[in-house]
């Protein structure tokens, strides 16, 4: 995959500041599970189909976990009228579709991220009117200006921790499997608190596999300890999440975050444990 270079995540870095992380934060590397007395999580696991007993349950992050969706269109919003160009559903409607297209070129290891990046910009911002320089130094930093408004927009869905939290509690253990940059997916997941309500991490970028490639999926299940066939993913994307997910052995449910009067995760997983 030609991305940015991969590199170890310490434990110990805050990687959106470079400062250490409180002392009461839990970080743990990628991959490195929380351990579990083996009596509680025999004692705790959840029945799907009355054969198979679903131990660990996946996620997707953005999406899924993450609203990425809503920060992004606030960022967006914020980003154009900076520029003189009219935020309206249209133009946002065109940011996403340059975002889908140029990130699948990234996930396709034909482009660099910030390649993608750069990309999305001469896409999208010409045909809104906005004058720009192309030389790439230039783009990078316009881009800095669209990903300030982004992170400062960034949550979890509202029922995220309290469903993960309720999970945890029967004894179920949590992974987050996502496509993305080390780094931005990292940052996503510390500023929202969700890397502390999991008990593994994979990101694409780490781990050397992407979804919906069996083997990243195969990688969640041994980070979890358990087999795929016990495991349930969740996500939002019917090809990388949900069929990757059954072509490697594993339960899987779709969840619809922007669909009006679809259930939220609770539902989902209540569904999906109860069989
Ligand atoms: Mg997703």
């Amino acid at each position: 995959m030609n991305s940015t270079t991969p590199r170890a995540v310490g434990p110990a870095e805050n990687r959106a500041t470079g400062t250490p992380p409180s002392s009461s934060a839990v970080v743990r590397p990628p991959g490195v599970a929380r351990p579990m007395a083996t009596a509680r999580r025999a004692a705790c696991r959840a029945n799907f189909d009355g054969v198979t007993e679903i131990r660990a349950v996946g996620f997707d992050l953005d999406g899924t976990l993450f609203d990425h969706r809503g920060a992004a269109s606030t960022a967006v919003d914020a980003f154009l009228s900076s520029l003189g160009a009219h935020p309206s559903a249209a133009a946002r409607e065109l940011w996403f579709a340059a975002e889908e297209a140029e990130f699948e070129r990234w996930r396709s290891g034909l482009i660099t991220f910030q390649e993608q990046r750069r990309r999305r910009l001469l896409a999208v911002l010409p045909q809104l009117g906005v004058a720009i320089d192309e030389a790439p130094h230039r783009l990078d930093l316009l881009f800095v200006d669209y990903l300030s408004a982004y992170r400062a927009a960034w949550q979890a869905f509202p029922d995220v921790l309290d469903v993960l939290a309720s999970l945890r509690s029967k004894g179920v253990r949590l992974g987050i499997l996502t496509n993305g940059s080390a780094e931005q997916q990292w940052d996503k997941l510390q500023a929202t608190g969700i890397h502390e309500s999991v008990d593994v991490i994979c990101i694409s970028e780490e781990i050397g596999a992407q979804k919906p490639s069996r083997e990243a999926f195969e990688t969640l299940a041994q980070r979890l300890e358990v087999a795929p066939a016990e495991c349930l993913f969740i996500g939002d994307d019917p090809r990388h999440d949900l069929a990757g997910a059954r072509a490697a052995g594993m339960h899987a449910a779709l969840i619809e975050r922007y669909r009006e009067g679809s259930g939220g995760l609770a539902g989902i997983v209540h569904s999906a444990l109860a069989g």
